[in-house]
């Protein structure tokens, strides 16, 4: 097997020899991580050409009020709908902690646009377009090509993208769409910045077969007016959920929501509502329609949604097996971004959750860039397959289900200044850690109102002292 050949995976003697070497680089999707990609890929001095299956940039950010025909998004033969925003999303972070490091996402100067801290997601958007076209990065995009395949070329080890055009075909938004026009280019090396919030992941119900109600998941999830004078059980506790379950209270006769971790005080009737539950996570589904938790409670509900977040799914990767998905551990990657066999020229950036996107999305770009070029070495295959292994080995010590392998809650910005060290880029800043945990406080706290409390004014100017400090 050709993937198998040490000799492949080498750069030739030449390229190793030389640095700042210039790669043909194909990144695959044009959200935040794309971007950014292209950005430093092109600054290191790549060629980069990037894939992205939609008509403009932005990924999750480009909302849209269309959702996919099955409403729980399991059926793999699916036109796929990209982006899980609902429309009355806001973001969970403020502006000064989610920018990239040298790009900041800033109020406009004008007043137009949404000027708040936490603001909607239109906001994000223009910020991911302004960022795209301040760097020139639309003209790297061939839009509406979608990536079908990606895997190693026989001989040289170069990698193969195959793609066809998603929309000749009158495919309109739908992933099977298409005409069917097939191309394939061959490249040095492959990014993978596809996104991972846009293929369900469902909770599993005793009973749920039998259950006469219907199911659907928050990524086809848009507005409240649906679920008028519904009885709802909500399944989750993480942002969405949150947000969710009070979007729909607005209208809903009854929400439920089930959660698998909350503290015993906090269940029940929720502070300030009338028609809001926290209950335990669902015991099971009956086929008179009630619905039981685990501490015996029970509702007759008309409808389950799963806010129970997403799998990593690369529907287009040939690599034999090299790289795999194992209960949403996407593996074996050397710090989340390498295959060890394939690297340098297979990463993968994004993977990790519970952590603020874009700034890292940026390390991990500067890394991939300069390993790529040979301004950095990175660490022999046995090396890295030995710290993957350490890796895994500690997550199982203590406990950690393979699932939770991507989420660095406790430790994305150790995680974010050993990738800084690698390029010798500036590490986190210290307002951003700050700010990001008391919001983080705040949104436990007060989940209706975080956003809208008053600003530790402190630190907001040291963030604009330090943006001053170090324009892009
Ligand atoms: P995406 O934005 O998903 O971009 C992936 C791109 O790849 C898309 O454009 C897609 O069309 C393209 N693509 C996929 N497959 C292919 C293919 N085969 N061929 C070609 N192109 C392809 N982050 C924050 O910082 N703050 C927030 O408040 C926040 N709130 C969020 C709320 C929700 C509901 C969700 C789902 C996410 C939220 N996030 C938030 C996280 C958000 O996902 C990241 O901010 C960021 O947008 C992820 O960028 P990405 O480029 O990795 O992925």
């Amino acid at each position: 097997n050709p993937i198998h050949s040490p000799r492949l995976r080498l750069w030739d003697d030449t390229s190793m020899a030389a640095s700042m070497i210039s790669r043909h680089v194909a990144v695959i999707g044009a959200g935040a991580a794309g971007l950014v990609a292209a950005r430093e890929l092109h600054r290191e001095g790549h060629r980069v050409v990037v894939f992205e299956r939609e008509s403009r940039v932005g990924g999750t950010w480009v909302y849209t009020p269309g959702t996919e025909a099955d409403p729980l998004g399991t059926d793999p033969g699916r036109a796929v709908v990209h982006s899980s925003l609902y429309k009355s999303l806001r973001t969970n972070l403020p502006r000064e902690v989610m920018g990239f490091g040298d790009y900041p996402f800033l109020a406009r100067a004008d007043g137009s646009g949404d000027p708040r801290r936490y603001p909607g997601h239109e906001e994000v958007l223009a910020y991911l377009e302004d960022f795209a076209r301040e760097f020139g990065l639309e003209e790297m995009v061939r839009f509406e090509k979608e990536t079908v395949g990606v895997g190693m070329v026989e001989e040289g080890g170069k990698w193969k993208v195959k793609w066809r055009m998603r929309n000749g075909g009158g495919g309109g938004g739908g992933g099977g769409g298409g005409n069917g026009r097939r191309e394939e280019d061959v490249f040095d090396a492959v990014v993978v910045c596809n996104g991972h919030y846009t293929e369900p992941r469902i909770a599993e119900i005793p009973g749920i077969d039998l259950w006469p109600g219907k199911q659907m998941h928050s990524h086809n999830y848009r507005t409240p007016e649906p679920f008028q004078d519904l009885v709802v059980v909500l399944i989750g506790s993480a942002a969405s959920a949150v947000d969710i379950s009070r979007d729909i209270a607005k209208v809903a006769k009854e929400v439920h929501v089930a959660s698998r971790s909350y503290e015993d005080k906090t269940l029940g009737i929720q502070p300030d509502y009338k028609n809001l539950w926290l209950h335990p996570m669902i015991e099971k589904a009956h086929e008179d329609g009630k619905v039981t938790f685990l501490d015996g409670g029970s509702v007759g509900a008309d409808i389950v949604l799963h806010c129970t977040g997403y799998k990593y799914h690369f529907p287009f990767l040939e690599t034999n097996g090299i790289v795999s998905v194992d209960d949403n551990r996407v593996g074996p990657l050397y710090k989340h971004v390498f295959p060890p066999l394939l690297a340098p020229r297979l990463s993968f950036l994004g993977l990790p959750w519970k952590v603020v996107p874009f700034p890292q999305f940026e390390y991990q770009s500067k890394w991939i860039a300069s390993a790529l070029s040979g301004r950095i070495a990175l660490p022999s295959e046995e090396e890295m397959m030995a710290d993957v292994e350490d890796f895994y080995s500690e997550l199982e010590a203590a406990g950690i289900p393979k699932r939770y392998t991507h989420n660095l809650a406790n430790s994305q910005f150790e995680y974010n200044d050993w990738l800084a060290g690698q390029t010798g880029s500036r590490p986190s800043e210290e307002w951003r850690k700050k700010m990001y945990s008391d919001s983080s406080r705040k949104r436990r706290a007060g989940p209706e109102t975080y956003r809208d409390e008053g600003e530790d004014e402190t630190l907001v100017s040291q963030a604009h002292e330090d943006f001053a400090k170090h324009p892009s």
